[in-house]
């Protein structure tokens, strides 16, 4: 029911002449109609490149991060407008590296999801629990409040236009993914959460993402849990093989 999402964040990795190269591998080794949303996040500066890269597949092209406003005094951001005209359709917000070395919190995640959605992007909303708030059992707390702080506000129909990512701090970049059944425990209380705030319906079509040390060799394990709605990819979709590999893997 829930189509599927394999979305690649490059993080601070790739110029513009290695995002084309990317994509030269990339796309022909990955169905020109796959069964799922195909999504890869370049740095800013290499946007306008992957858009162009990508033009004429079904591969969206998303920033990593967005500022709330129009446009104005505020050096070094770039907003939401600037993004699609770069040839962006969605964007990361509140991804766990901004939350813990960029200041960003559940405030300015609500403002960025509100931008993004009002210039018809896709916000991609990532949301998990750092290492010493696991191990003190705090995850479902962390998440619920992260989830419900993130989504105030929003309509019902702008809720249904967004995307949920799941991902522990402790599994991001470590090798350390969280089990199958860790994810999926999470991910069904994130939909309880979304049913008690929004409503049961949007709640069964909202798409949560898994993120965290995905790689080729343990997508399936994740994947065939129904829970899981899809993939957010850091190290291994650096590599046009190991993406292809995710994207081809997904259980059907
Ligand atoms: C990420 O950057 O969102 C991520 C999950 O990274 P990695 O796959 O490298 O853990």
């Amino acid at each position: 029911m829930r189509r599927p999402v394999i979305a690649g964040n490059w993080k601070m990795y790739k110029t513009q002449e290695e995002t084309r190269a990317f994509f030269a591998a990339f796309k022909p080794l990955v169905p020109a109609t796959p069964d799922c949303d195909v999504i890869v996040a370049p740095p800013f500066t290499s946007l306008a490149a992957a858009a162009a890269a990508a033009h004429g597949s079904s591969i969206t092209i998303a920033a990593q991060n967005a500022y709330w406003e129009r446009e104005g005094a505020f050096t070094g951001e770039i907003s939401v407008r600037m993004i699609a005209d770069a040839g962006g359709k969605a964007v990361l917000i509140g991804h766990s590296e901004r939350r813990q070395f960029f200041g960003e919190t559940d405030e300015t995640v609500l403002k960025k999801t509100k931008a993004a959605l009002a210039a018809g992007l896709t916000p991609i909303v990532c949301i998990g629990e750092k290492l010493a708030e696991y191990q003190a059992g705090k995850t479902q707390h962390v998440c619920e409040t992260q989830f419900l702080a993130g989504s105030n506000s929003l309509t019902p129909e702008e809720f249904s236009r967004i995307l949920l990512a799941y991902e522990p701090v402790w599994a991001i970049g470590t090798g350390h993914t969280a089990t199958p059944e860790i994810a999926t425990a999470v991910h069904k209380f994130l939909r309880s959460c979304a049913a008690a705030r929004f409503s049961e319906s949007l709640a069964a079509s909202l798409r949560i993402l898994y993120g965290g040390s995905v790689k080729p060799d343990n997508i399936k394990g994740l994947m065939a849990q129904e829970e899981l709605d899809g993939v957010l990819v850091g190290g291994a979709s650096l590599d046009p093989k190991s993406f292809a590999s995710i994207v081809k893997d997904w259980p059907r």
